[in-house]
């Protein structure tokens, strides 16, 4: 179930609306069922917002409509929409590795699917940072690196990072470490070329002597470290691998369930202009009857 309502896309003129719509295999879950998990859901919500949050973030049970969306991962799933007029594409679902919204159209299926490895996507925006500071490395070697290398990355005083929230050109968001006085207009840091001859040479040398243990194993991550090097090992890179596209799935075909709370049918309005109507009619027989009086009356003084 997905209860976040944080935002609905605008009107996107380019795709058309309720295209999607289909008789989706197997069942809906019983309304009471859905209610009960719904109002957990705002129950959580309202425990994680303030008060004055709640008009913008938390729901309410009787605006809400269930549809019930097949994924092309083939799992069918239930979302809701606000009201009855918007169809399940039309808003966004959350990304569940950022917690960012996910393009329109894309949902993070509960099932744990095989997947295939993550691919490159360029970063096309550097959005924001937070600064992390760090205690100094202890002296022994971590990450189950030998004395020397250890020696040359350690940190001996306490240091600080910026993590840069990243925008890639799937849409999906990513995070990159830098140092803190890097600005995204900087560019990235190239290495030499002579130490990039180097750096190629070890790892050739290690693919070549550590087999089927080596590091990346062949494929698209050591495709993509040999790319590096022909770009002098550029940092911050300017790509990274997204897993958010590796596991997400998209939604192909959505069918109504109805309402989340029933709704009884209005009682209809009255149409006021039969009533004036009427109205009319009676203050002319009305009018007509005095005449008829006066006139009745008159007849009789005279
Ligand atoms: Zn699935
Ligand atoms: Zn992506």
């Amino acid at each position: 179930m997905s209860v976040d309502m944080a935002t609905s896309d605008p009107e996107d003129a380019t795709r058309s609306r309720g295209t999607l719509l289909m008789k989706v295999p197997g069942r809906a879950r019983p309304q009471k069922q859905a209610l009960k998990e719904f109002n957990e859901a705002v129950t959580e919500l309202r425990r994680r917002y303030e008060p004055a949050f709640w008009p913008l973030v938390v729901p309410e049970a009787r605006d809400m409509f269930r549809w019930r969306v097949l994924l092309d991962c083939g799992c069918a799933q239930e979302v809701y929409t606000h009201g009855d007029d918007r169809f399940p594409d039309d808003r966004s679902y959350l990304d569940h590795m950022t917690d960012a919204q996910l393009p329109p159209g894309e949902f993070w299926c509960a099932a744990t699917h095989a997947s295939a490895p993550n691919p490159y996507r360029e970063i096309v925006e550097w959005c924001d940072r937070k600064i992390i500071d760090f205690p100094a490395d202890p002296e022994e070697p971590e990450y189950a690196m030998d004395p020397e290398t250890w020696a040359l990355i350690r940190h001996d005083g306490p240091h600080s990072s910026a993590f840069w929230r990243v925008k890639l050109e799937c849409g999906h968001y990513g995070q990159v470490c830098t140092e803190i006085a890097w600005k995204p207009e900087d560019g990235p840091k190239l290495a030499s070329r002579k130490r990039i001859t180097e750096m190629r040479a070890d790892f050739e040398e290690s693919w070549s002597t550590d087999g089927d243990g080596a590091w990346p194993a062949e494929g698209p991550e050591r495709e993509h470290l040999r790319k590096m090097l022909d770009l002098r090992w550029p940092r911050p890179a300017p790509d990274q691998d997204c897993y958010t596209c590796a596991h997400i799935s998209r939604i192909v075909g959505y069918q109504r369930i109805g309402w989340l709370v029933r709704r009884t049918p209005p009682v209809p309005a009255p149409a006021p202009r039969i009533d004036r109507d009427k109205i009319a009619a009676r203050l002319a027989a009305a009018e007509a009857e005095v005449e008829r009086l006066k006139h009745q009356l008159s007849s009789v003084e005279n």
